[in-house]
């Protein structure tokens, strides 16, 4: 089924599946993403949790960095015992569990309910992406084009979830809120269930299968795994262990970063590597770098920007819109989905075209040109906030340009980067190498958190200083990545034999 489908736009049919599915567990991801530190910080007459800003802020950082940190067993379990396609199914179903448990008790399981969706997404979120490279062979030349489709899935999850969320919180509360995050998700398994036929036959067993005695052996493990950690959330539960979120995270960072190297070490070192597949291997580890810079700076679109976005930025409606008199501040997070959206079959077809021209950038440079994008969105966040500075509010333009370059940085890189990992990881390690990459993410997403940290809205003579320095530590390390490419553009073909 691989080679000549094309039921779906041109492209196989199975990523029809995958593109719902996903859409639809991003919506349930994304919904009740925008939603946690509102709630967390909102006061109890609001039927809220007042916690304060800072434990809100490394609650949510250590949230959103463990649903990407769990990949990593997620991809082990998909590579090793379950298979793909079962990986999906399971994962979805205990996403599904906890957006229930939230939408019953917010109050009293709340981080029940964070830990089972965090958990799910981990067994769904790299076994799905891995999956959409399984539907095109070695040099099919649409896959980048396929991902760019997938990616484009992936916001129009986000979008549907910002107004959905946002609306419903607004007028009938929390619960129904978290509520639409389960719906959302049940809608991804339903028809996950119903079209999962046409997913191509590489996903459905496990790359690389521990048999017989081996595989009692694991699950045993697992099992063990399960129950340590069950245990540990009781005793959190009962307050036996007292855990303190802002010191946490900040170690937290760190461990992830040890255990990306440490995991990608073991691949290379301990997986039976052939030449061919180490070099890849190289290329790779640029393409991860690059990613882990890339999101530190995008990444802070939910922190220190939308903190822009609500003291500094001159959101009045002179004309009483819809009702309202100023622009909702969540309102500029929807701008990168949208540009997302309509950028997407633009970048498909870019790729699409080049590779037809024979002038095929490397994954690498793509990924460098990406945080070159990123880091001119923080030039135009500089001059922006020398306004701030003296004391005005700037227009509502500055903050939605740097949007736009940051979605064309994130449209050269991420997309790009996710079918480089399907296409140059060793076969057997498919879901581990894509959970290795997805780490990338948790590293990003913790890394922004801190560097937002340093956002001081009392101080915003410091803003400019902060932005450029951003800007410059990334162009630097984009020169870096930029280089070695010329290198590593041979490693990405080894291999691989040249004809499609
Ligand atoms: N928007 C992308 C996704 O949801 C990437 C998220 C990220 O933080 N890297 O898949």
């Amino acid at each position: 089924k691989t080679s000549n489908d094309s039921s779906f736009f041109g492209h196989p049919g199975g990523l029809q599946t995958l593109f719902f599915t996903e859409m639809w567990e991003r919506m349930s991801y994304y919904g009740m993403r925008a939603l946690l530190v509102l709630f967390m910080t909102a006061s109890v007459q609001k039927e809220g949790l007042e916690f304060t800003v800072a434990t809100a802020g490394a609650i949510y950082g250590l949230y959103t960095g463990a649903v990407y940190f769990l990949g990593l067993p997620g991809g082990w379990l998909a590579d090793r015992l379950l298979g793909g396609k079962r990986a999906v199914w399971y994962g979805g179903l205990i996403i599904f569990a906890g957006h229930v448990v939230l939408a019953i008790d917010l109050q009293n399981l709340f981080f029940v309910g964070l830990i089972l969706v965090a958990t799910g997404t981990g067994l769904l979120k790299p076994n799905i992406s891995a999956m959409v490279g399984q539907q095109y062979g070695d040099n099919d030349a649409r896959r980048d084009s396929g991902y760019a489709l997938y990616y484009m899935g992936i916001n129009l999850g986000s979008l549907i979830a910002y107004l959905v969320t946002g609306y419903l919180q607004e007028g009938w509360g929390w619960d129904y809120a978290f509520g639409a995050a389960a719906v959302g998700m049940a809608l991804g398994l339903i028809q996950y269930h119903f079209t999962n036929g046409s997913l191509a036959g590489a996903s459905v067993e496990p790359a690389n299968p521990f048999i017989g005695e081996a595989k009692r052996k694991a699950w045993m493990a697992v099992a063990a795994v399960i129950a340590v950690c069950a245990v540990v959330i009781v005793l959190a539960h009962t307050g036996t262990i007292v855990i303190e979120p802002v010191s946490l995270a900040q170690k937290v960072a760190i461990f992830f970063t040890l255990v990306f190297f440490l995991y990608f070490g073991y691949i290379y070192f301990k997986g039976n590597l052939n030449e061919d597949e180490k070099r890849r291997m190289w290329a790779l580890l640029l393409v991860c770098i690059a990613s882990a810079c890339f999101w530190s700076g995008f990444e802070q679109a939910g922190s220190s920007l939308n903190l822009f976005a609500q003291n500094y930025t001159d959101r009045a409606l002179s004309s009483g819109w819809f009702g309202m008199d100023s622009i909702p501040t969540v309102w500029f997070q929807l701008s990168n989905a949208l540009f997302i959206i309509v950028l997407s079959p633009f970048f498909a077809a870019l790729w699409i075209n080049l590779s037809k021209r024979m002038i095929d950038p490397s994954y690498t440079i793509k990924t460098a040109i990406g945080i070159v994008f990123m880091a001119t969105g923080f030039l135009v966040m500089f001059l922006a906030s020398q306004y701030a500075a003296q004391g005005l509010k700037v227009a509502p333009m500055w903050l939605v340009t740097t949007y736009f370059l940051h979605t064309v940085g994130e449209l050269c890189l991420s997309p790009v980067a996710l079918s480089a990992v399907s296409k140059l990881s060793p076969k057997r390690f498919a879901g581990q190498m894509m959970g290795v990459f997805v780490l990338t993410y948790s590293i990003g997403n913790i890394i922004a958190g801190l560097l937002s940290g340093n956002f001081d809205p009392e101080n915003v003579e410091t803003l400019p200083a902060l932005y450029m320095q951003i800007a410059l530590f990334s162009i630097g390390i984009a020169i870096v990545i930029g280089l070695l490419s010329l290198r590593s553009r041979h490693w990405e073909k080894s291999g691989l034999s040249e004809k499609a």
